[in-house]
């Protein structure tokens, strides 16, 4: 990224430095000093002030005042470079050695190109079903978008019926109320998630317990889904439900836990808030449970900004869901309640958002899907690196490229992956911290995949890693990341 700049000496004329600069890739070129010192840097600015000054075109650069350009070190990282760029208000960082000779030059409309994990990725309708809710004044929580918006989701899918409304968690949080969690019931959900599949257990006073992850699709454990309803059945306290997550994507291993749910009567919630559009064994994510959720915040595969859809397979449940998305309003001529609701309704311009990005989906999904096939194919000789295992039951829609890391011999960790990313101006995150790990649920209770081993939702967050992957990066965005990456493991 960064320039060999042209030189010029004080023995060159304005003429020679303007011709420079005119052949020079980057707008500037550098003085260097009969020692071979870096001097400064000269722009076509400086020089012009000097023909003003009253210099002719052949007029030595002896006459360019003496000023100490800043400049950075070999050592500073790109993000160092652009903070300094930042301070002093330049564009050109010439680099220099120990010994004050010039090596590069940075230049900042390159360094500012941060690659971010996953931003949005904005389709060419969106505008125009925006704009028709304008046109038509239904700027409100209802209205023909959000209409056409739920019979999209319900149709992708396969569901009689979709509630959409205003955030993922809002939409798991309606299913668990459908389910009749209440205060002091448990709720079984997976371990290795984003906390916003458990935050609503809590929200309706009820206890989660946390599932393990197996390693084949990082999702939750069969094997210790059996365990925790084989020990909760034996204390007589069967959970109200089970939240089952497919993260970064990729469906849970259906079968073996919706059999484990049905042998103890248990209903479950999908949590696909990640994975709309990826199946299992051919059938839409989010269809398995009583209800899945789906979220289409601003980083997710498709966004409305910030919203999130109900779906169930029982459209009597979902019309509830609507109404006690809507204050628990009665169908009656007036205000009445009889139960207390919520203010979850999705607005009808956001879902004008949702309506332009579903047209789009089958493009996001396949342009992650190729996101993640470049990495594995071009760090594939890297051993350290271990992406995300797909098994064959599953589709993904590769929403982000994940991979755990081994320690190298030399010791360096996935957290130095990660810094080295952000020096480099990449972003990169860990995976979810396992919720048993997160203070806020000390003392709750995890069953593990294997109760002698680490906890699979454990090793992968002390290992693991979620490379940029949005599908608006460009095929040289995702060289630079191999590169980068290529240089932590070469190091
Ligand atoms: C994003 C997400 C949610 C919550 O969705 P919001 O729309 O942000 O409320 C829930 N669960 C998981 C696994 C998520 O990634």
């Amino acid at each position: 990224m960064p320039h060999q700049p042209i030189t010029v000496t004080r023995k060159d004329t304005i003429g020679d430095a303007l011709r420079a600069i005119d052949r020079s890739a980057i707008g500037m070129v550098a003085l260097i000093g009969d020692d071979g010192q870096f001097l400064r840097t000269v722009t076509d600015g400086d020089l012009r002030r000097l023909m003003i000054a009253g210099q002719v075109f052949d007029a030595g650069l002896d006459t360019l005042p003496d000023i100490r350009s800043v400049t950075a070190t070999e050592t500073m990282t790109l993000s160092e470079m652009l903070t300094l760029m930042n301070q002093y208000k330049i564009d050109h960082l010439p680099v220099v050695d120990g010994s004050g000779r010039l090596i590069e030059v940075a230049v900042r409309r390159e360094l500012d190109q941060r690659i971010l994990l996953s931003t949005p990725h904005l389709g060419s309708e969106e505008m125009e079903f925006v704009l028709e809710a304008f046109s038509t004044n239904w700027i409100a929580p209802l209205g023909p978008n959000v209409d056409a918006f739920e019979k999209a989701i319900a149709d992708l899918v396969g569901v009689p019926e979709a509630c959409a409304v205003v955030s993922g968690t809002a939409a798991i949080h309606l299913g668990l109320r459908l389910l009749g969690v209440e205060r002091d019931d448990t709720v079984f959900v997976s371990d290795f998630t984003f906390i916003a599949s458990v935050s609503p257990i809590v929200y309706q006073g009820a206890r989660p317990v946390f599932i393990d992850s197996e390693p084949d699709s990082w999702n939750m454990s069969p094997v210790a889904l059996k365990r925790a309803l084989e020990g909760a059945a034996a204390e007589g306290a069967l959970p109200k439900a089970i939240i089952i997550v497919n993260l970064y994507g990729q469906s849970a291993d259906m079968d073996p836990l919706l059999a484990l749910a049905d042998e103890y009567g248990v209903p479950v919630l999908e949590d696909a808030a990640e994975s709309l559009g990826a199946t299992y064994k051919g059938k839409a994510s989010g269809t398995f449970g009583a209800f899945g959720a789906f979220s289409f915040n601003g980083n997710k595969i498709i966004t409305t900004s910030g919203g999130g859809m109900l779906v169930g397979r029982d459209p009597e449940l979902i019309r509830k869901a609507r109404m006690l998305a809507s204050q628990a309003r009665e169908p009656v001529p007036y205000y009445q309640h009889v139960e207390i609701g919520y203010n979850y309704r999705m607005s009808n311009i956001l879902a004008g958002v949702g309506r332009g990005q579903l047209k789009v989906l089958s493009d996001r999904i396949a342009r992650r899907r190729a996101i993640n096939d470049y990495y594995r194919g071009a760090l594939a000789d890297i051993q350290s690196i271990e992406w995300m295992p797909e098994p064959e039951w599953s589709f993904s829609n590769r929403w982000l490229s994940c991979a755990t890391v081994a320690s190298s011999d030399k010791g360096a960790s996935v957290d130095d992956l990660i810094k080295w990313f952000a020096d480099h101006l990449i972003e990169a995150r860990h995976l979810w911290k396992p919720m048993h790990q997160q203070p806020v649920f000390t003392g709750h209770r995890l069953y593990q995949h294997d109760p002698e081993e680490t906890p699979v939702s454990s090793r992968l967050f002390g290992t693991g890693l979620c490379f940029p992957s949005g599908s608006n990066m460009t095929d040289a965005d995702l060289e630079r990341i191999a590169d980068v990456t290529r240089r932590f493991f070469q190091r």
